[in-house]
Parts: structure tokens; sequence; C-alpha cells
């Protein structure tokens, strides 16, 4: 199991397994926030704690992104409807990890500001994006 935490410890999410990728997109909102992001579904292998702001994107408005209502970190998002099975996609911020879990996970580079697709990889690992 890994978890994160925001910078005053209110919001804490735990992931089931260890993500096998982490996922950096350079779409409107992903850019600006600098998330690095792990998949799952709420309530199923995704967990989260703590008093959250939410943001409904503007543009499309899909996904509410969770932020502590006292320190501001981007911890997770969540979808706004619910998909298959009634489950509701969210991701989680990898940056709210500890470091050493997380350093040797492959980054996933996502186009979401042009084609919506992933680029290829490029061996950056996650310790290769903390700074
Ligand atoms: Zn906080």
């Amino acid at each position: 199991m890994l978890e994160g935490t925001c910078h005053c410890g209110e919001v804490r999410w735990t992931l089931e397994t260890l993500p096998e990728s982490a996922t950096a997109c350079n779409c409107t909102i992903c850019r600006r926030y600098g998330a690095l992001w792990a998949y799952g579904y709420l309530g199923h292998d995704i967990q989260t704690t703590g008093q959250t702001n939410p943001y409904l994107r503007r543009d499309s408005g899909d996904i509410y992104f969770h932020f502590c209502a006292i320190c501001g970190c981007v911890t997770h998002y969540v979808a706004r409807t619910e998909g298959e099975e009634g489950r509701y996609r969210a991701a989680v911020n990898l940056r709210m990890s500890d470091p050493s879990p997380i350093s040797d996970i492959p980054v996933r580079h996502f186009d979401g500001h042009d084609s919506f697709k992933e680029r290829p990889r490029d061996g950056r690992l996650v310790k290769d994006m903390w700074f």
C-alpha cells in the first residue's frame, strides 16, 4: 500500500498497490498543478480522508480536483459522474507520497494538451521529476 499526505497532514490518501507508472500530463490544468498521477477508483483501491476544496474544471466539467482546505496541496481528483459498475474513477497525486517508495517508478508522459495520446517512454523515473 502507498500513502500520501498534503503538507499540513489534513488530507491523506491511500492507494492499494504500488502503481506501475506515474502520469505527467501537459493539459491546461495538470501543467499548472505539476501533479504526477496514479489511477484507481474512489472507495475501492483509493481511499481519502480530510477536508478538501474541490474544483470542477471549467473546460470539460468531468473531474473534481481536490486540494487541502488548509495548505492548498493538490491531493487527488475524482470523476464527476459514475463510470462502469457505479465506480468513480479517481487519481492520486504521487507528489504527496514520500519519495522513496515511488522513486523508481517510470513516468508516462501524456499529451493531454494536443493529441490526447501517450508519448513514447523516455526512460525517466519519478526520481528524475522531483525537481
Ligand atoms: Zn494540508
